[in-house]
């Protein structure tokens, strides 16, 4: 096989958009995935693109993530279904609608735009929801997308700039210029990026990430009409806890007149099957926000496993005492969202080039090598 400039490890929607960034730079590339593109954890989740502001850095990354998206959509096919349907995070009270207006300042201070509704004003903008709610947070420039098909799209960006899909056979191990796949051939490469989300630490032992499970469920049609990505405030509560499984209202409608419901969090737990207890538990809580769902039918529920960090944000750019092996893995529940930002991060520092954000907060070097910086948790 010919060199190449840059082999790929994962073509899961982080390792397709690196794909598109270097081969749009004009590196020859190839993309190694072990199934198909996009099928993995990329396949199981909910494609909400959210500017998130749990600490500064992940502001950062998302809220440019979502930009880049957004100047994305208008060339992006059909069937990746971008729509630009916003989010509406939800407050159930005045402890909610406190946390609302400390949003408001971190939005704002990265230059994302925001609207504060009164309870009068959400119902007006989602008539479907039950009564009792105090009011929400409206971020307009979040959006949705199908993600496998975002993923398959970013690839074939990059396969008709000449880059290869290597499609079907994992790679078996990573060595300095090689990647050696299962079947035996050895691919030879200047740089190596492993891509590879919940299964990176099977080809470089010692990765922090581990598999943070979540569930999700489709409702037949005709489901509630809900017009924004809604979200309760109290999944920022959920969302972060280390042990134990939460679940938190977050619902989102599809162009099919479908529900797209979640979701679940259970740290540490690796298995696939889905889970009733956990399943009701998140059906519940679905329906105390939206009473219609009561009596719907789901068509399908699925779980996905999140490639979780102990802070929360990805690991990009290269391994500190393997500096020929470079990382893009990580992503936890944010990486339909940053798979933009973290391709442009890892392309800018492989081609030298500045970033439009600082690319400190997510480098390896924070947890690897021989004295890791510490980094609190978020
Ligand atoms: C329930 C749920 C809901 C979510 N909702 C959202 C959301 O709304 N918004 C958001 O931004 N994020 C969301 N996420 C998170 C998001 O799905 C992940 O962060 C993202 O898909 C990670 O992408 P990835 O490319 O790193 O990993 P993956 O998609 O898992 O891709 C890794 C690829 O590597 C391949 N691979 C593994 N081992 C090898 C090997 N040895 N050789 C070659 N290839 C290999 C796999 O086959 C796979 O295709 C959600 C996740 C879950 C589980």
């Amino acid at each position: 096989m010919s060199a190449v400039d840059c082999a790929i490890v994962g073509g899961g929607i982080v390792g397709a958009a690196l794909a598109d960034a270097l081969s749009e730079a004009g590196m020859s590339v190839a993309l190694v995935e072990a199934r198909s593109i996009g099928t993995g954890t990329t396949a199981c989740g909910m494609g909400h693109l959210v500017a998130m502001d749990d600490n500064a850095a992940e502001l950062a990354l998302t809220s440019w993530s979502v930009s880049l998206w957004r100047a994305l959509a208008e060339g992006l096919p059909r069937a990746v279904e971008y729509d630009a349907c916003g989010t509406l995070w939800l407050a159930a009270d005045a402890e909610e609608m406190a946390a609302v207006d400390s949003k408001v300042s971190n939005y704002r201070a990265a230059g994302v735009r925001v609207e504060v509704l009164d309870a009068a004003a959400l119902y007006e903008a989602e008539p479907a929801l039950a009564p009792g709610l105090v009011g929400a947070l409206r971020v307009p420039g979040d959006a949705v997308v199908y993600p496998p098909l975002a993923a398959r799209t970013f690839a074939l960006r990059a396969q008709a700039r000449g880059a290869r899909l290597m499609t079907g056979t994992p790679a078996q191990a990573l060595r300095p210029g090689e990647v050696v796949l299962a079947n035996g051939d050895v691919l030879a490469a200047r740089h190596i990026v492993l891509a590879a989300g919940v299964a990176s630490p099977s080809l470089c032992p010692g990765l922090p990430i581990t598999p943070r499970k979540g569930h999700l469920l489709i409702t037949r049609r005709g489901a509630p009409v809900v017009k924004h990505q809604l979200v309760e405030l109290g999944y920022v509560k959920s969302a972060h806890g280390t042990e134990g499984a939460s679940v938190a209202f977050n619902a989102q409608p599809r162009v099919t007149g479908q529900l797209l419901l979640g979701s679940s969090r259970q740290p540490g737990v690796g298995t696939r099957e889905v889970e009733a207890a956990i399943l009701e538990r998140m059906l519940r809580r679905a329906a105390d926000f939206l009473p219609g769902l009561d009596g719907m039918q789901a068509l399908r529920a699925w779980t996905g496993l999140r490639p979780a960090t102990p802070d929360g944000l990805p690991l990009l750019g290269p391994h500190p005492e393997q500096p020929w092996l470079w990382l893009a893995c990580g992503h936890e529940g944010l990486g339909i969202t940053t798979a933009t930002g973290s391709a442009r991060l890892v392309a800018d520092q492989l081609l030298g080039r500045s970033s439009a954000i600082d690319a400190r907060p997510y480098l390896p070097e924070r947890f690897l090598g021989r004295t890791p910086r510490q980094v609190a948790h978020a």
